[in-house]
């Protein structure tokens, strides 16, 4: 911290000295704040590649981003639309600019953003046929039944989701790299990373990627449910994408905070990093995901069908703070979590691993800092699969001392069917040996989440 202070100090007497300078006779540029401009580090940082072997991001070719970037495609954006400009200029077409390219975001980038700045709200997206009073009237089962909500309310309410999508899913294209200045946010948008190859996204904090139409499921669950449709980082159909050092929450507008329609609650948000439809060679590293819901999803269908041998996924150090379910969720694919820190408990908390149909999680030296009412024997969820490589997990409950926890056994001990403690596979792309799991919550807290790279 003393180390930024004087940065910020040496900062602002340049800035002084500009300002004492003679006046130019032009007009004067807009005066740089602190955090809006990238520093040397930031340049660096911008044009940094994944470490070889570091995930399976880094398989094969590795992942350099837009690291070969010319002037011309380096950018600061501050807005919307400049985030737009900078990623190929066309939101509808920007997934296919493949020029190397590199953006930094300063300051926050609200996905509400209209053309000229002002912030829409979910009426200025909605299609006129649609309100969210009719479509409760509608569709309430005691009315409609337990049966997908059709007719024109429906119909209605699709059109609306698609205007919000050209509004608040950004597209990003290949060779592109992504990196916060120094308290940079993005807020009330997604980044969809579809149909593209590598990809990096550092240093930012994702917030509140809401849905102002969530989809009604009568028939998810026992009761129904909410579903929104927007992810705070989407990978589908891309492969090499680095995820890293990026803080994700729900901002000001937690699912706490929401209303209950039709007795279940109003799901605004859904994944924070969603790798799915065939997706694979992913990195995520020292991320911070604070407060969330659904959390990261690999794999979005039981069908045996094109995600066999994809959705190949690292997950290390990263810090899982107050998330309920999915940490991750996996079906098909060979998903490495190690060294990661979960700090879990408290009202709505449901499973951190999710054991999918053909999943193969290795999890090797997490910690887990649980509330009292947690059992360790409810961290793992089985979705349909079969095993899981799990070992150097502990455990601190409560007070209590951490300890070494044999989670699959502590499972298997008062759930049927049992997990076999073999998925299959052993990691290989591994940049450093593990640390002792001991040590983990320690590297992570500290290291972990947007703010903590030297930029
Ligand atoms: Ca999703
Ligand atoms: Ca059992």
């Amino acid at each position: 911290m003393r180390r930024r202070t004087a940065a910020a100090a040496t900062l602002a007497a340049a800035l002084t000295l500009t300002i004492a300078a003679p006046a130019p006779a032009a007009p004067a540029a807009p005066r740089p704040s602190p955090g809006s401009e990238p520093t040397l580090a930031a340049k660096l940082i911008g044009r940094q590649a994944l470490a070889a072997n570091d995930g399976w991001a880094a398989e094969g070719a590795g992942i350099t981003g837009g690291a070969t970037a010319t002037a011309d495609r380096v950018r600061v954006v501050r807005t919307r639309a400049e985030l737009v400009a900078a990623l190929g200029g066309d939101n509808t077409t920007n997934a296919t600019d493949a020029t190397p390219k590199i953006v930094y975001v300063a300051g926050t980038i609200d996905g509400f953003e209209g053309p000229d700045g002002t912030p829409l709200g979910c009426a200025d997206l909605a299609d006129p046929e649609y309100s969210l009073p009719a479509y409760l009237a509608a569709y309430d089962p005691a009315v409609w039944g337990r049966v997908n909500p059709s007719g024109p309310l429906e119909a209605a309410r699709v059109r609306s989701v698609a205007t919000q999508t050209a509004q608040t899913q950004i597209n990003v294209g290949s060779n592109t790299t992504i990196v916060g200045l120094r308290g940079a946010k993005l807020t009330g948008l997604t980044l969809m990373i579809d149909r593209v190859a590598n990809v990096i996204v550092r240093n930012l904090e994702f917030s509140d990627a809401r849905d102002c139409f969530p989809a009604w499921s009568p028939t998810d669950g026992d009761t129904g449910n909410w579903n929104s449709q927007y992810d705070q980082i989407s990978v589908r159909r891309s492969e090499h994408v680095w995820v890293d050092h990026n803080t994700f929450t729900d901002g000001d507008n937690p699912d706490d905070a929401q209303p209950l329609y039709f007795g279940r609650p109003w799901q605004v948000h859904d994944g924070s990093l969603d790798v799915t439809h065939t997706a694979s060679l992913v990195t995520a590293s020292w991320n911070r995901f604070v407060g969330r819901d659904k959390l990261m999803l690999i794999g979005s269908s039981n069908t045996v069908g094109p995600d066999v041998g994809r959705l190949r996924v690292t997950v290390r150090h990263n810090l899982f703070d107050g998330d309920l379910q999915r940490l991750p969720r996996v079906r098909f694919g060979q998903v490495d979590v190690h060294e990661n820190h979960y700090r879990l408990g408290g009202a709505g908390f449901e499973y951190a691993l999710g054991v999918g149909v053909q999943s193969a999680i290795h999890a090797e030296n997490n910690f887990f800092t649980l509330a009292d009412d947690v059992d360790p024997a409810d961290l793992i969820h089985d979705w349909g699969g079969t095993a899981l490589t799990e070992r150097g997990s502990w455990v601190r409950r409560g007070d209590r001392l951490p300890r070494p926890v044999d989670l699959r056994a502590a499972y298997n001990a008062v759930h049927d069917p049992d997990l076999g403690g073999d998925a299959g596979w052993t990691p290989t792309l591994r940049a450093a040996p593990p640390l002792p799991t001991p040590l983990v919550p320690l590297a992570v807290d500290a290291w972990a989440g947007a703010g903590r790279l030297p930029l």
